[in-house]
């Protein structure tokens, strides 16, 4: 009975010879090996399920699947969504948003040849980096500047360029992991750098510092703890006494600030994160900091400081293996040129979102809701910066919830169904689920998207109507 189950099944020359198979060929131009691949995939997968018992698929199914795979190879991969979750510096979203300017910088960039490595007054071969040293030496006071592919690689590039066979003092505390497998003992060992552990895990004093320095010492280095906080009895030596330690033993001081900020974020109602100025005023070495996280701008590394460091870091090999593309280049630029202008926080989207005021929040909010027809209702809660900065940071918002606690449809909460909905929209909007309820925060969402949330939630009104 199985042998005949496999009898039965088409061989692919027939899946190829099948009219709507030549169609894809003739008409659509698909390549004949692309087809005979997905051909005998299926047949495969069809004789795996007759192993197991099934039927022979007709030939028809077998065509629909190979069709059904060539919409799915074809069909764009990374899409557009709407970021309703409130956690405004998602890693699983994308991080940060461009601004308007951002964007059209990259589009530019990417459909043209560009002076990237080419100075147009001596027509000999430049640098990609002249062209954001300057900007950012003007935003921070730091000597020089250097952009890589993202802050994990900028630290990996410091320390080996910096430390490699030598001793990088850090304290307990900040020997840490930050997510995605970026935990630090693991970057200095690869870096060839010996970490040097000191004082406790709540608490480090300068003198820590200060005993753990010996001829092998590379360099202090402070890692901002930026995705959790200690509370109680903490102490750490402060930066301005670290960089004390390193000057008075003439050794370097490096910094990790993680997420890195231009702007004073306490201005906005949220804990203070350390910002690029005074880790340079303070007299570091070396600061790294991110690109896509409190900057707004694309995925980098960016690395300011001492001339005399940074340009070790410029001719280290390693430099070339870890360097930034154009694309994310033109797109830095604008993202720093925003600052430059004392735009940030009416051009950046992060900055836009966190400097939105509660007023303007509730009016979305009422709106939101009011288009829910009764399935949804205002309430106070807390937007997250998120992305591995400002641990403890929130922001005061509205947020609209739908759905009701305990309250299920064949054993699924109505939350789960309708966030699902959501996620299936043309444009998927992702909330987040609290206590059985669907949660949409409408300051991670920059007003431009409003009216797509809006017929979005129409649509689950009348669902939910029909549901009733
Ligand atoms: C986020 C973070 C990194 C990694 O930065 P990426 O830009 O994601 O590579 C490194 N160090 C700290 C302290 C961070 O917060």
């Amino acid at each position: 009975m199985m042998n005949s189950e496999f009898r039965n099944l088409p061989s692919v020359d027939q899946v190829l010879a099948h009219e709507n198979i030549r169609h894809l060929v003739e008409s659509h131009g698909y390549p004949h090996s692309l087809l005979v691949s997905l051909a005998r995939e299926s047949l495969d997968s069809a004789r795996r399920a007759i192993a197991g018992g099934s039927l022979s698929p007709a030939l028809g199914e077998i065509v629909e699947t190979v069709a059904g795979q060539l919409l799915t190879l074809e069909t764009p991969r990374l899409r557009p969504v709407i970021n309703a979750s409130g956690v405004l510096l998602h890693t699983n979203l994308g991080r940060a948003p461009l601004s308007q300017e951002a964007t059209k910088a990259m589009t530019v960039v990417a459909a043209d040849y560009s002076n990237l490595e080419f100075d147009l007054r001596s027509g000999r071969r430049g640098s990609r980096h002249v062209h954001v040293e300057d900007i950012l030496c003007q935003l921070t006071g730091a000597e020089a500047a250097l952009v890589v592919n993202n802050n994990a690689s900028g630290v990996m590039l410091g320390l080996t360029a910096l430390a490699r066979r030598k001793e990088v003092v850090v304290s307990r505390g900040q020997a840490v992991e930050i997510g995605g497998s970026f935990r630090i003992p693991d970057v200095m060992r690869q870096s060839g750098a010996k970490l040097v552990e000191v004082g406790t895990t709540n608490c480090t004093y300068a003198a820590d510092y200060e005993q753990a320095i010996t001829p092998r010492t590379a360099a202090l280095m402070r890692v901002h703890s930026s995705n959790f906080r200690l509370v109680g009895f903490v102490s750490e030596a402060t930066l301005e006494d670290i960089v004390d330690v390193g000057s008075r033993n003439n050794v370097t001081v490096l910094d990790d600030l993680g997420s890195g900020c231009f702007l004073d974020t306490t201005e906005f109602g949220l804990d203070s994160e350390p910002m690029v100025q005074q880790s340079v005023v303070a007299g570091v070495g070396v600061t790294f900091f991110s690109g896509d996280k409190l900057v707004g701008g694309p995925q980098a590394g960016i690395i300011v400081g001492q001339k005399q460091l940074v340009d070790k870091l410029k001719r280290h090999p390693m430099a070339r293996a870890v360097r930034i593309d154009k694309i994310r280049l033109a797109a830095l630029i604008a993202t720093l040129v925003h600052y430059l202008k004392g735009e940030a926080t009416r051009k950046i989207p992060v900055w836009r979102m966190i400097a939105t005021p509660m007023g303007e929040i509730g009016r979305r909010a009422e709106l939101w809701s009011q288009t829910l027809d009764g399935f949804g209702e205002v309430i106070d809660g807390e937007t997250m910066v998120g992305g591995g900065s400002l641990p403890g940071g929130t922001l005061p918002t509205k947020l609209v919830a739908i759905g009701e606690q305990g309250k299920r449809k064949k054993g699924v909460n109505i939350s789960q169904i309708i966030s699902a909905r959501l996620r299936d929209m043309p444009v998927p909007i992702i909330g987040r689920i609290s206590e059985d309820r669907l949660l949409l925060d409408p300051r991670s969402v920059l007003p431009e998207d409003d009216a797509t949330i809006l017929a979005a939630l129409q649509n689950v009104a009348a669902d939910l109507k029909k549901g009733r």
